[in-house]
């Protein structure tokens, strides 16, 4: 659509008009729209969507009222009506009955007031979600009117659009009806023609209707095609413009940011594949290493997540990129969220390294002074070939000689400025590789790291037996020890975890420490020894108890989740968790990670009381159904929806209007391909006929910081 410059300007000075000027709104509903519902503007309030709709074009039957799963609406007489209990918790009874059978109606509120109102022999609508009472379903609070009436907004209307609102809007008389009658005066004023939103080159082939149906629909649908006609298009743009600043971003960074050029494959890295390496490569980790060094060698700055479920061997691709920097003359730094970690890759990578020449140091909070010294100052005079440790090393007293690659590992916990920082410091910006093994659905990954390349180490090493996951009862205990025994008698070692109680420290250590004296008994000295970690630990007390247990001294570990990532005991076979049904699935899964490392056949024994909710239920279903880190994260992205997934920080990036990243990963699929197609014509967005994307990109970035520069 070709609009003149003065209509443009007239449909943008409409979506900008503050609310209160909109008929039945005023300075006082004005003000609860803002601070309730973040509606400012006509706009505002325009994409304030419904979340649902209701068919109120047809009633049910009586004796169709089978389940709680939606609203519905039936139809027919008040047989009888009772006030029934005592003053406080009183409620009115009352029975409809249609020609298929009867159903009671309840409230509890406003009892004399519906009470004076509802007549017998009036054929009334009804209409509400059933809700299930001592084995029947009933209506509780629902809406009732006559039959033969119709109010003017539901005439002609099938769907009847839902919004959210707050309690205290609801006050103001916002609720979903107050909302609704909202729009119609809103829609009622849309401008004839509207901008378009979306260039023509991709609303055309994909029959998309248009903005202003689009809205119009989307309120207050004609029927269910268009209803999802309206769906489909809103949703696209969505997530098309989101994929858009994603792409861009990328464009412009790998634009601007020189990588230091990593080309040469020299006679450190050929020393140690062919000499060192304890092992085959899986096919997966050679493709992986391919993908970084083509991405190091390009010339421009490497941005990469290496996904990889536990155990499938991240840390060895990460040694062996660090080798290829260093072969091209840079250090590379390795980064842990926890001490034991960067501890553990610490003795992993120093051993490997043994008697080839190259240098490798730790530094972490608990690093002492002079040590801390000596190794800042052999970092600075490059003397160190790669350094590994915690957030310690973002402080500004480290000072790195000439970084190339910079590696973080389980990169959840880092937020983006400590990312920046890490980098901040250079000149040149160095390659970055972030290693996460929590696996993060595709259609998850493509909005939040949009901007970042992905690889994925899809194939286990070889040899491994997947670990078997039992359920177990409170009341399995003894048989439970018994297999313990069993498995200490063979040389194997075992986990045994203990949840996290967050809002009482008291509660966590009680917990650990009740369960570890009832170890001691079951397990008594000196056939069995325990070690025990948890958070309240020292830092050297902690290592030694985790060294007693890697170097096989004790047989078992009792610990709080600090085991959580990336710890490595191969001779360890069997993780026992506790109350496991407090766990996330995401956390279960990186648990059991811990075991299944060696050549045994390991074992996963998720202990719980009886008393499971419907979503513990699952988690514990799917945890014993599969070992695909993968397929949990998709179970556990419908259960926990994205933002729980990702940690607060991120949540913003998915804090989605109308579509749905669980539900609506193929739109999500197709627009990232038609931004991909439209960038690769017209990176600048120059072309007139990508005007309307250009538009739309520079209003999503007004007012927000300098985006190029973020991660
Ligand atoms: P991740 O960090 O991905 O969870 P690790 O890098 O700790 O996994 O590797 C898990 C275990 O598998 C380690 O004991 C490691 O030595 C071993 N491993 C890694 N790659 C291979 C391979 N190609 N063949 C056999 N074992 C391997
Ligand atoms: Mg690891």
């Amino acid at each position: 659509m070709n609009l003149k410059g003065h209509q443009q300007l007239f449909v943008m000075s409409f979506f900008e008009t503050p609310i209160e000027y909109l008929k039945g709104v005023g300075p006082q509903r004005g003000e609860v729209l803002r601070k309730e519902l973040g509606i400012f503007k006509f706009k505002d309030l325009l994409y304030h969507f419904p979340f649902r709709y209701v068919d109120r074009s047809r009633f049910h039957l009586i004796s169709e009222v089978q389940d709680d799963a939606a609203y519905i609406q039936i139809k027919g007489r008040i047989v009888s009506m009772n006030t029934i209990g005592q003053k406080r918790a009183q409620r009115l009874v009352a029975i409809l009955r249609d020609e298929s059978g009867t159903i009671e109606l309840v409230w509890f509120k406003g009892i004399k007031w519906i009470a004076g109102n509802l007549k017998s022999g009036v054929e009334y609508a009804v209409f509400g979600k059933p809700s299930e009472f001592n084995g029947k379903f009933n209506f509780v609070h629902p809406e009732i009117e006559p039959a033969a009436l119709k109010t003017e907004d539901q005439i002609g209307l099938t769907l009847q659009p839902f919004y959210s609102s707050t309690e205290k809007a609801k006050a103001r008389g916002l609720d979903s009806k107050g909302i609704a009658k909202l729009q119609r005066v809103l829609l009622q004023s849309l401008p004839v023609s509207i901008p378009e939103t979306l260039p023509a080159t991709i609303s055309g082939p994909m029959n998309m209707i248009s903005v202003r149906d689009a809205l119009l629909q989307i309120h207050f649908p004609k029927d269910a095609d268009s209803l999802r006609k309206a769906e489909f298009r809103l949703k696209f743009e969505e997530f098309f413009y989101i994929q858009l600043e994603l792409l861009r971003r990328k464009l412009i960074k790998t634009e601007k940011e020189q990588g230091k050029l990593i080309t040469k494959i020299g006679d450190k890295f050929n020393d140690f594949y062919k000499n060192r390496l304890p092992f085959e490569l899986t096919g997966a980790q050679k493709r992986v290493l391919k993908e970084i060094r083509a991405d190091m060698g390009s010339g421009k700055q490497m941005n990469r997540l290496l996904q990889g479920d536990v155990g499938s061997g991240k840390t060895l691709v990460a040694l062996l990129s660090m080798i290829m920097v260093n072969d091209n003359g840079f250090q590379a730094v390795m980064m842990a969220p926890t001490e034991i970690l960067a501890q553990q890759h610490y003795n992993t990578i120093s051993q490997l390294l043994e008697g080839s020449g190259m240098t490798v140091a730790l530094l972490t909070g608990s690093t002492k002074k002079k040590q801390r010294d000596d190794i800042l100052s052999r970092l600075a005079s490059g003397e160190l070939d790669f350094i590994i440790g915690t957030h310690a090393l973002i402080e500004d007293r480290v000072q790195f000689n000439n970084t190339g690659l910079v590696i973080i590992d389980e990169q959840h916990r880092f937020g983006v400025e400590q990312r920046a920082k890490l980098w901040g410091k250079e000149e040149f910006l160095p390659h970055v590789l972030v290693m996460t093994a929590t696996p993060i659905p595709r259609t998850l990954a493509m909005t939040l790291y949009g901007d970042l390349e992905v690889s994925v180490i899809d194939e286990m090493p070889p040899g491994r037996k997947p670990i078997r996951t039992e359920h177990r009862f409170e009341s399995s205990r003894v048989r439970v020890i018994g297999f313990m025994k069993e498995q200490i008698a063979k040389g194997r070692q075992i986990y045994i975890v203990y949840p996290l109680i967050e809002e009482s420290e008291k509660l966590d250590l009680m917990n650990l420490q009740t369960g570890y004296e009832a170890m001691c008994r079951d397990f008594p000295l000196p056939d069995y020894r325990v070690s025990i970690v948890h958070g309240k630990l020292k830092a050297a007390d902690k290592d030694q108890e985790m060294k007693l247990f890697a170097e096989g001294k004790t047989n078992i570990m009792i610990a709080t989740t600090v085991i959580e990532v990336g710890v490595n005991v191969p001779n360890a076979s069997v993780m026992v968790i506790e109350s496991a049904e407090r766990f996330g699935l995401s956390q279960l899964h990186q648990l059991r990670g811990r075991v299944g490392r060696g050549a045994e056949q390991s074992y996963c024994i998720l202990m719980t009381s009886y008393k499971l909710s419907k979503e513990a239920k699952l988690r514990m279903e799917t945890m014993v159904r599969t070992n695909d880190g993968f397929e949990i994260a998709e179970v556990d992205l419908k259960l926990r929806g994205p933002g729980d997934i990702t940690g607060t920080q991120q949540s913003g990036v998915v804090d989605l209007k109308i579509a749905d990243i669980v539900k609506d990963g193929s739109i999500l699929e197709l627009s990232r391909a038609s931004a991909i197609s439209l960038l690769k014509n017209d990176p600048n967005l120059d072309d007139p006929a990508n005007l309307a994307a250009r538009r739309v990109l520079e209003e999503r970035l007004r007012g927000r910081e300098d985006w190029s520069k973020v991660s």
